[in-house]
């Protein structure tokens, strides 16, 4: 493209400019005047908004260009140049002395290293064409019992039910544990929402306590506390890849004669004390959406060494229906199956899970390399006799500015995402928040960092930089 085609006059009318917008494909017009000075910019949407307010095509658009637009210069450096570009700038004219336009830069996704994307390199291509061609799309066909059977070895257990996400998994265990109304569950502050709302929507009480502030994962000592007469089962979520201490969990739950229901959708390929986390618990539910570490796009599954539950968790799957008698219900259930399409993927992203845990420890150790010595900054932390997963490279910062450093990230072309939100302090759960003091403070101090591309040394600079306040 050339920059002269967008060049509009600024005596030219609003059809004109739509004329030249249409044609260029940028989505946008660059307002010159006789000089070819750049004295605005008008989108497709500015066109639109002013046509909706009544505008008249034959109008001069000057009167709804933007005139306050964002620009570089020619000598800006091209990281000066990049950081211009925010959630509202997606173009950037780049202006030389007289105020000409040389270039215009447009912003790509791809300039923004993402912090989390799936990597399907592998078969999953192969797998998914080869299972649409044999029409069993739906949740019948052979990459179901393959992707169920592996998986559950991955993780050390007998039986692998796949369901069609991981917050379906959770509310499989639960029904399947006939946990609901008038039972407490207890789970971790600090944690994706998903928890929480699986244990609601079953019907059930959750009791939100804090996390433990050296593993960031529910503190057995806080379990203790909060066990009522009313408490059924906990929820241990290994964070980030951090499996919880397993050991404590188990010894409480049985003193209590608790259930324990392992949240495992972002530790796949996690081991404490030699032993893969998801074979802990009565259940363990995993998750596989698009950024976890094996995505099958939506999808997720629950594994478990009990015959009885893989059992009553096929059932619950499929409606309630009994397994041999057609239309028959032994009970109530749902339809939370996974499909065969879904399946081939997973089966793919399995046949190179240790590729990407490699992959995901190294981009940790290199932001480790990189900004570790930095004394603001505070790396998730490897807890003796366990093999943490790395999810997503997670931070706290201790200078009490988290948010400018988020804000910071992206304006280098840097994703990044806090952590999540203490449940209890959100008003729709906090009748429910038993303690969170720990899980607060870290969770307004937390920064997930790219996780899913090898770590560049400029990229590092960047982060250094803006973490550095430099
Ligand atoms: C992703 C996630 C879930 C839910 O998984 P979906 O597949 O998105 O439904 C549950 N718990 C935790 C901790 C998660 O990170």
């Amino acid at each position: 493209m050339k920059v002269s085609s967008l060049f509009c006059s600024r005596t030219a009318t609003l059809f004109e400019c739509l004329k030249i917008i249409n044609s260029g494909g940028v989505g946008a017009a660059l307002l010159v005047d006789d000089e070819l000075k750049m004295i605005g910019l008008i989108t497709d949407g500015e066109v639109r908004r002013a046509l909706i307010a009544g505008a008249s095509l034959n109008e001069n658009v000057e009167l709804y260009a933007n005139k306050n637009f964002e620009f570089g210069k020619v000598e800006d450096t091209p990281a000066n140049l990049a950081a211009r570009f925010d959630n509202r700038v997606k173009l950037l004219p780049v202006l030389d002395s007289n105020g000409r336009v040389c270039e215009l830069l447009q912003w790509d996704t791809k300039m923004r290293l993402p912090v989390a994307e799936p990597d399907l390199r592998g078969n999953e291509l192969k797998y998914l064409l080869d299972a649409f061609l044999s029409t069993w799309i739906s949740s019948t066909g052979e990459y179901l019992a393959r992707f169920e059977s592996g998986f559950s070895k991955f993780c050390g257990s007998s039986f692998g039910v796949s369901t069609c996400n991981g917050t379906a998994a959770l509310q499989l265990a639960l029904s399947a544990l006939d946990i609901g109304p008038g039972d407490e569950v207890i789970v971790p502050d600090l944690t994706f929402g998903a928890t929480i709302n699986s244990v609601l929507a079953v019907g059930a009480t959750p009791v939100i306590v804090d996390v433990d502030p050296i593993t960031w994962c529910i503190s057995p000592d806080h379990i203790e506390d909060a066990i009522s007469t009313k408490t059924r089962a906990v929820i241990p979520v290994h964070l980030f890849g951090q499996p919880c201490d397993m050991n404590s969990v188990m010894r409480i739950a049985k003193a209590h004669n608790l259930r324990v229901i392992e949240d495992a959708a972002e530790a796949h390929g996690a081991t404490y004390h030699g032993r893969s986390v998801g074979s802990f618990g009565d259940v363990a539910a995993f998750s596989f959406f698009a950024n976890k570490i094996i995505t099958t796009g939506e999808g997720g599954m629950c594994v478990t060494s009990s015959p009885e539950l893989d059992e009553k968790m096929r059932i619950l799957r499929d409606h309630g229906m009994n397994r041999s008698r057609r239309y028959w219900h032994d009970c109530a259930g749902f339809n939370y199956r996974m499909t065969n399409l879904q399946a081939a993927i997973g089966v793919a992203q399995l046949e190179r899970v240790r590729e990407t845990i490699d992959l995901k420890r190294q981009i940790e150790n290199s932001y480790r390399d990189g900004i570790g010595d930095l004394e603001n900054v505070h790396f998730q932390v490897d807890v003796p006799e366990t093999s943490r997963v790395v999810w997503l490279a997670s931070i706290c910062v201790s200078d009490g500015r988290r948010d400018e450093h988020l804000e910071n990230l992206l304006k280098v072309g840097i994703d990044s995402r806090p952590f999540f939100y203490s449940l209890g302090s959100m008003p729709i759960f906090r009748e429910f928040s038993h303690s969170n003091s720990n899980s607060l403070r870290i969770s307004r101090a937390g920064i997930s960092l790219p996780s899913s591309r090898p770590v560049t040394a400029e990229v590092l600079e960047k982060i250094r930089d803006v973490l550095s306040g430099s």
